[in-house]
This record gives structure tokens, C-alpha cells and sequence, in this order.
């Protein structure tokens, strides 16, 4: 359990509750601006509010602000942001409950150097750090202030990224630095935050700077946030992605949602966010602890398993990305699906449906896949047969002719495998045939796991799971089974099955697929990944790309870093990056970071491959990777000279001509 840390009339960490925040974007020194859009965040719910400060004098005003809300009754905290200016921390300090500072930049405005630290050299730094920092540890301490220790991906000081890189690692000893030197000033008000806008690496850090403090015997709260995230549902998957995962390990004690979006949005989906980890921790289901038996929680790298080989382009293995699945329309109408296929391929190429999950246990399914089979032949890599028909084997079901043109997977539930497992070994084709294990809610015991495994003996299979017993949550229960088969020695593929049936009153499945999905493809688990629902095929295809390509674990398109904004923006970030994304969305595999200032700008888009960074009202800077290599473009101009630059560098690629949707 955390500390407990109050904040102003919030208190936060120990049993408390998970409170929301958000951000301010108008310029801080236009009070009224700012006020009038605090109380629309606190009439949105947000309990605690952050604004920056990037001048004295906007740290001076914020006491104005501060003034203001409390007269008009709105006594939510007030989070004084700071990056560079150690002044205008001091003078925040006097006016809102909260300051937080990011440790990177604190007192080093330097960039980063090549220099080797050598130990003399580390320990100066880390005095000058102490000299500087302790008069804003003992005014908050004097003032009853706490203090977000905020640490960025990407803004680093030249110290650590010398000694640690851009690592999880150095993210964390970056916090422990600032958090030693208020302990030895006897302050414990403290909140840390490891922000990235890669979900994977904010996971890591999170968990790593848990256990960094565990060691030390240090349990501050944590603000989680995924930053950069980002506009509409990529935006929402990344965020459930990364803060999802780790409230549902029992992590996270006040969270925000990054959002180029107004900041009003970021709060109904942060409270989902929290509604459900409350939920979660309230049936005291949390996640089964990191099973270290088989991933590293702090380097989690791909799981290694057991390859099925399916056809020259198709293994399911460690190597290749997982494999997208959507479940087809039932009853089947082979002709009205190959067809809707086939157009769906045309105008997806880099996001193809490849396997077709079709209902099994309707004896009616079974006569069709024979057509279904050869109109999908070549089209997709197989059919997956989600069960089968009361009474019937695999070898009942599946005839010849289907096994030369298509592969197929043929899911079983466990308890049924096990009943009619030598009847199905007995006379199982299985050129072409691959199996699939569904553990339906059935309890994961070593008889079980024992008995599939005798019975399949040298036969690939996956495991899956479409149902969850109620006392385990979706991501333990995957962890136990992959722990079960791993202490076996059986390292079978694992399908990720999403329903749109798991949505609930409570929660979106936008929600509950993003953190399933999300949590196994980062920690390295997952080969092919479903949503089945009754959405068309074309948006589910598209959720489920979207699935992966939060997770970082398979890039179909342009992958957007964007800031929410804030007081220090200089041009209007949601248009702009509409602009922007109309332009480049079709760029797979490149990343474009659209920053609203220099200052921070550079420093927190960490791995982009090239930057659209505001640079002087009007005014933008072109970068590639964090070198600045154009300074000062009028910002009508902007996009086009971006476009310029990714042709230079040879990343460009025309957008496919538009198909027109058939009619
Ligand atoms: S990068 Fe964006 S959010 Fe960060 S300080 Fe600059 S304008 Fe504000």
C-alpha cells in the first residue's frame, strides 16, 4: 500500500480513492481564460488541476487564479507545472497546493552531452542538484505543499542519460535522486510520475520505480498517464493500454488522460478508467502478481513458444507480430462474406483481415465453409472453427478439399478435448490442421494442463480463453495459464479473444479489450489477436489493428505523438494535427510528433522520427529525430515542409488511390 499524501482538501495513495486530473491549456497569465476553464473541468469532475507556469509571472498570477476558483467555491487543488525555473517553482509554491517539477530539467537546461560521468563528476551534479533543489523541498514542507516528482521519457538530464540512457532505469533513479534528498529534509509529500508516450516503456517504468522504492522502503503514490497520447480512439486505446495495465496489477493512485483534445474530454475517460480499477479492487480481483517464471515485468521482451507453421507467410511464432482475427457474421452467407472480404483486402493492405473466426457449434456453419473455404482461398491465411457441433469430431467436420485450399483451426473447449481425446488423435487429419485449446472458464489445474498436453503429445496447438471465472481478472487468468503450460514445459502460441460482449453497463469494451489486449501484447504475450462481436468487419478489423498498434506490438500506420497543450502552446494543436494527420496518416512505421513549444517540446517526443514543434508564435520548427534541422517556418507553410523533409529522408510513400465503397 502507498503513503497517504494530501493534497489541498484531496488526499490521495493508502485506501484513497483514485482522483482524476487534468490540465489547463489557456495561456496562465490570461486569469479569467484560465479560471473560466478550471471550473469547467471541476464541473466535469476533475478533482485536482494542473497549470503551468512557465514564467515568474505566471507563477505569480496563479495566486490570483487561486483566489478566484475559491471565491466562485471551487476548491479543487491546484498543480503548478514547471520545467527549467526553479524561481517560478518558489514562487508557485506560495500560491497552489502542488508543484511539480520534472527532474530532468530542473537545473540542467543543458543538451544532452556525449560526456562520460565519471563517478567525481556524478557526484558534483548531484550536489548541485541538492543545492538547488532543497529550497523548494523546505518551502513546501513549511507550506504543507506536496510535490510530483515528474519524470518524462525523453527529458532526461544529461547525468543520467550519460550513465542510465533513455531507459526505464534512468526514468526511475531520475525520481529516487529528488526523492532522497527530501527524505534527508524529512518531506514525504511526494507523488511520482514516469510518463512515455509508449505505453510499454511507461509500464515498465511504473513498475520498475514500485519496486525501486519497495527496496528502499519507500511507498510514495503514483500519477499515472501514458503522455503525448494523442487525439480520438488511438488516443483512449494507448492511455487504457498503459495506465489499464498497471491499475490492474494494484498500481496508480491519481491518473490523468493526455488528450489533444479539450481538456474537458480527458476526464469522463479517466473516471472510466478509475470506475473500473475501483470496481477491480473492490471484488479484490486483482491481477495474479507478475509471474516472473516467464517474463521479465521490467524488460518484458516477446514470449518465446512453440512454432506453428501454418503456410510459407503464415507462422505463428515469436518472431512474426500477431496475427489479426475478426469473428464472421453468423448464420454464414459464404458469397455475401467472400465478397465483403475481398473488398475489405483491397482497401487494407497493410491491415488485412487473416484469419476468419466462424461459429462451430451451429451444425448450419458446417455445409458452408466448404464454399466459404474456396472463395477465401488465398485471400486470407485460414479459418479458425470455434467449436464444433454436439456429437461431432474434427474428423467428422473437416473434408478434404477444404484442407488443400485453406488452414484451419479447430478450437476446442478444454473439458470436451479431454473427454474425446483419443477419438480425436485416433483418426484427426491433420495435414493442415491446426488446434486451439479454450480453457472456458475452467479452472487451470495441473491435471488439466497434464492431461491436454498428454493427449495432443507432438501436435502444435494454441491456447486461448473466451471466459474468465469471477474470481481472477482476464490478465491474471491468461498469466496463470501461460504460467501453467511454461512449469510443464509447454509453450504453446496464446490467441487473445476479445468480445464485444464483454462490454457492461460500466465499462466501454473499448475499455476492457484495450486492457486485455493491451497488458498481454506488452508484456510480450499473443499471437493472434480477436475481437468477435457484432460490429462490421471493417471497424473491428480496425479496432483490432488499433489494439495492436497501442500496444506497439504491430504498426499498420502513422503513428502520431501529440501534445494535450497548455498555457506554453503556440499554435492550435487539434487542427494542426488533423491537418497533419490527413496528410501522413497513410505512413506506416513513422512516427510524427506535433509539439506545442520548444521548450518542452523537443525533450518529451522522445523516439518521433520527425517533429512539428511550435518554435515563436506563428512560427514552427521542423525536426528529425531530436536534431532541429528547420527553424521558423510560417506556420501556413509547415505541413508542406514537413512533408518535404520525410521525402528527403526518404520515408515518403504516395497514398494509395482512394477505392470507392461498393454500393
Ligand atoms: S510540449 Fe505541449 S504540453 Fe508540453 S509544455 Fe509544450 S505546449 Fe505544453
Amino acid at each position: 500500500m502507498t503513503s497517504e499524501v494530501r493534497i489541498g482538501n484531496v488526499r490521495i495513495g493508502a485506501t484513497h480513492p483514485i482522483a482524476i486530473q487534468s490540465m489547463t491549456t489557456t495561456p496562465t497569465e490570461d486569469v479569467d481564460a484560465t479560471v473560466a476553464q478550471a471550473r469547467r473541468l471541476a464541473e466535469a469532475g476533475c478533482e485536482i488541476i494542473r497549470i503551468t507556469a512557465p514564467t515568474l509571472k505566471a507563477a505569480r498570477v496563479l495566486a490570483d487564479i487561486r483566489r478566484k476558483l475559491s471565491a466562485d467555491g471551487f476548491d479543487q487543488p491546484l498543480v503548478a507545472d514547471i520545467h527549467f525555473l526553479p524561481k517560478a517553482a518558489l514562487e508557485a509554491a506560495e500560491h497552489v497546493e502542488k508543484v511539480r517539477i520534472n527532474p530532468g530539467n530542473y537545473t540542467d537546461t543543458k543538451r544532452f552531452k556525449v560526456k562520460t560521468y565519471s563517478e567525481a563528476d556524478y557526484q558534483e551534479a548531484l550536489q548541485k542538484l541538492y543545492e538547488e533543489i532543497s529550497p523548494l523541498i523546505l518551502r513546501c514542507k513549511e507550506l504543507g505543499r506536496a510535490l510530483r516528482i515528474g519524470t518524462n521519457h525523453g527529458s532526461l538530464s544529461d547525468r543520467i542519460m550519460n550513465r542510465f540512457g533513455d531507459t526505464p532505469e534512468g526514468m526511475v533513479e531520475s525520481a529516487l535522486e529528488i526523492v532522497r534528498i527530501a527524505e534527508s529534509h524529512g518531506f514525504r509529500d511526494l507523488v511520482l510520475s514516469m510518463k512515455a508516450s509508449n505505453p510499454k516503456v511507461m509500464i515498465a517504468a511504473y513498475r520498475l520505480a514500485t519496486a525501486r522504492m519497495a527496496a528502499e522502503n519507500m511507498h510514495y503514490p503514483l500519477h499515472l498517464g501514458v503522455t503525448e497520447a494523442g487525439d480520438g480512439e488511438d488516443a483512449r486505446v494507448k492511455s487504457f493500454i498503459g495506465m489499464g495495465s498497471l491499475l490492474a496489477d494494484g498500481l496508480g493512485d491519481t491518473l490523468r488522460v493526455s488528450l489533444t483534445e479539450d481538456p474537458e474530454c480527458e476526464v469522463p475517460v479517466a473516471r472510466e478508467l478509475a470506475n473500473w480499477a475501483h470496481r477491480l479492487w473492490a471484488n479484490n480481483t486483482a491481477s495474479t502478481p507478475w509471474t516472473e517464471a516467464v517474463f521479465d515485468p521490467f524488460h518484458p521482451g516477446r514470449r518465446p513458444v512453440e512454432p506453428i507453421r501454418i503456410s510459407d507467410s503464415c507462422v505463428l511464432d515469436a518472431k512474426n507480430p500477431p496475427m489479426v482475427a475478426v469473428r464472421a457474421p453468423s448464420p454464414l452467407d459464404p458469397k455475401a462474406l467472400s465478397q465483403s472480404i475481398a473488398a475489405i483486402q483491397m482497401r487494407n493492405k497493410d491491415a488485412p483481415i487473416e484469419w476468419l473466426v466462424v461459429d462451430g457449434t451451429d451444425a448450419s456453419t458446417l455445409p458452408a465453409l466448404n464454399s466459404l473455404s474456396e472463395a477465401l482461398a488465398g485471400a486470407i491465411h485460414g479459418i479458425i472453427v470455434d467449436g464444433l457441433p454436439e456429437g461431432l469430431t474434427v474428423e467428422d467436420c473437416i473434408h478434404a478439399d477444404m484442407r488443400s485450399r485453406l488452414s484451419w483451426i479447430v478450437n476446442l473447449p478444454m473439458p470436451r478435448l479431454i473427454q474425446e481425446g483419443t477419438k480425436l488423435l485416433s483418426g484427426l487429419p491433420l495435414d493442415g490442421i491446426t488446434l486451439a485449446v479454450d480453457w472456458f472458464g475452467a479452472p487451470i489445474e495441473e491435471k488439466s494442463v497434464e492431461s491436454v498436453i498428454s493427449i495432443l503429445g507432438s501436435i502444435p496447438f494454441l491456447i486461448t480463453t473466451a471466459s474468465i471465472p469471477s474470481d481472477l481478472t482476464p490478465v491474471g487468468y491468461h498469466r496463470l495459464l501461460i504460467e501453467a503450460f511454461a512449469r510443464k514445459g509447454s509453450h504453446p502460441p496464446l490467441w487473445i479473444r476479445n468480445r464485444d460482449s464483454d462490454e457492461n453497463p460500466e465499462e466501454s469494451a473499448l475499455l476492457l479489450h484495450s486492457i486485455l489486449t493491451g497488458t498481454l501484447l506488452c508484456d510480450g504475450f499473443g499471437n493472434i489477436v480477436s475481437i468477435e462481436g457484432d460490429q462490421p468487419l471493417k471497424e473491428t478489423l480496425q479496432r483490432v489493428y488499433t489494439l495492436l498498434q497501442g500496444a506497439r506490438s504491430r504498426i499498420s500506420k502513422t503513428e502520431f505523438v501529440a501534445c494535450p497543450s497548455c498555457g506554453r502552446t503556440l499554435f492550435d494543436l487539434q487542427s494542426t494535427t488533423q491537418r497533419i494527420r490527413a496528410r501522413t496518416g497513410h505512413l506506416k512505421g513513422v512516427t510524427i510528433a506535433i509539439m506545442g513549444c520548444i521548450v518542452n517540446g523537443p525533450g518529451e517526443m522522445a523516439d518521433a522520427d520527425f517533429g512539428y514543434v511550435g518554435g515563436a508564435p506563428g512560427k514552427v520548427n521542423l525536426y528529425v529525430g531530436k536534431t532541429c534541422v528547420k527553424t521558423g517556418i510560417p506556420e501556413g507553410e509547415a505541413v508542406d515542409h514537413l512533408i518535404d523533409l520525410i521525402r528527403q529522408h526518404g520515408r515518403w510513400s504516395d497514398p494509395e488511390p482512394a477505392i470507392p465503397e461498393a454500393s
